[in-house]
């Protein structure tokens, strides 16, 4: 099922975003843990790529299981700039070959070790080369792409950062997911511009339920989301707490969600990663409102 599609319903629906395991040893418990989530039955699941690529097998796995174990839609993550295009051509015949109808296509983290260095001559410079190749299959995906409401970090202005995704959706990204953010407020002026831009393509808003007090600095550094007071002053009150930090983070993105559906929004993709009672507990937070 293509995740276009999907997206044509009119009531709430939830997606969840798992990652596939780093090492062998720990594949049986990542694999059970995205089991229960799958039982959830959520609209879809994600699968991330690691970066650089090194556990991409793991993706297809993961991937592969959710779909035939519980004929949930899945969406398999594949980012493209540290890797040849020979290794990106052989993992997109082997998406296809599994019979995944839907990649997330991302150009991925540049590592650490590379930043400043000539990439010139890279195969792959922006997740554009990446949909392009994608459309020149005859797989005929449904393509995902990354958006950043508080703009991509590489990014000097919004006004450079919309005009290059708009870049991206018009070689043929069929959707976006936006990074995580904190302020519903944000999302909705990002929306008003990228519409004003000319994107029409559906914005499916990424909430990532803050779970414990060392998620919070991970998630600032990794995507450079504006914590706003509100927030801040749950991690103050809590965050020595596991228990309450944990039910106090689940319940700011659940409102975050309901103000979402509130103002328009039908699709929210939840990072709730490979923890399925964080995904539970969200579900059922919201049962009446997705009819489950
Ligand atoms: P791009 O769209 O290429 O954009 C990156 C930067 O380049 C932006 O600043 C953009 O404005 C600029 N740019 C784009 N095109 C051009 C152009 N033609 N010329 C000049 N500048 C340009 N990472 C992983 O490793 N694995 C994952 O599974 C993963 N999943 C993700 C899922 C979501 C929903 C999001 C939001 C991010 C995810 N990431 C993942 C992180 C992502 O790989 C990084 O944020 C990465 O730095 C950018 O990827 P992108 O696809 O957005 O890149």
């Amino acid at each position: 099922m293509k995740i276009i599609d999907l997206l044509q319903k009119d009531t709430l629906s939830l997606s969840f975003e798992v990652f596939p395991p780093k090492t062998e040893t720990s594949f049986d418990s990542v694999k059970t843990a995205t089991e229960e989530i799958a039982r959830l039955r959520p609209a879809f699941m994600s699968v991330t790529y690691g970066a650089g690529g090194g556990t991409s097998q793991y993706t297809l796995d993961i991937a592969k299981n959710i779909k035939a174990q519980y004929n949930v839609p899945t969406l398999a993550h594949l980012t493209c700039v540290s890797s040849t295009k020979e290794t990106v051509t052989q993992k997109i015949k082997e998406i296809k070959a599994a019979g995944i109808q839907n990649v997330m296509a991302l150009r991925g983290d540049i590592p650490a070790e590379l930043e400043g260095a000539d990439r010139s001559h890279w195969d792959y410079q922006h997740a554009i080369d990446l949909i392009v190749e994608l459309k020149a299959t005859d797989a005929n995906f449904c393509i995902g792409g990354a958006c950043y409401p508080e703009i991509h970090p590489e990014s000097e202005n919004q006004k450079d950062d919309i005009r290059h995704l708009k870049e991206k959706v018009d070689v043929g990204c069929d959707f976006l997911t936006t990074q995580m953010f904190f302020d519903n407020n944000l999302l909705y002026n990002f929306l008003y511009k990228i519409r004003e831009a000319g994107i029409t393509v559906p914005i499916i808003p990424g909430i990532m339920p803050i779970t414990n007090a060392n998620q919070v600095e991970r998630a600032m550094r990794l995507s450079g989301s504006f914590m706003p007071q509100r927030f801040k002053s749950l991690v103050d009150k809590f965050g020595t707490d596991p228990a309450a930090m944990k039910q106090a983070g689940i319940a700011y993105a659940t409102d975050q969600i309901i103000d979402l559906y509130a103002n328009g929004i039908k699709n929210v993709h939840v990072y709730s990663m490979n923890k399925p009672d964080v995904a539970e507990k969200i579900q059922t937070n919201l049962s009446d409102i997705l009819g489950k």
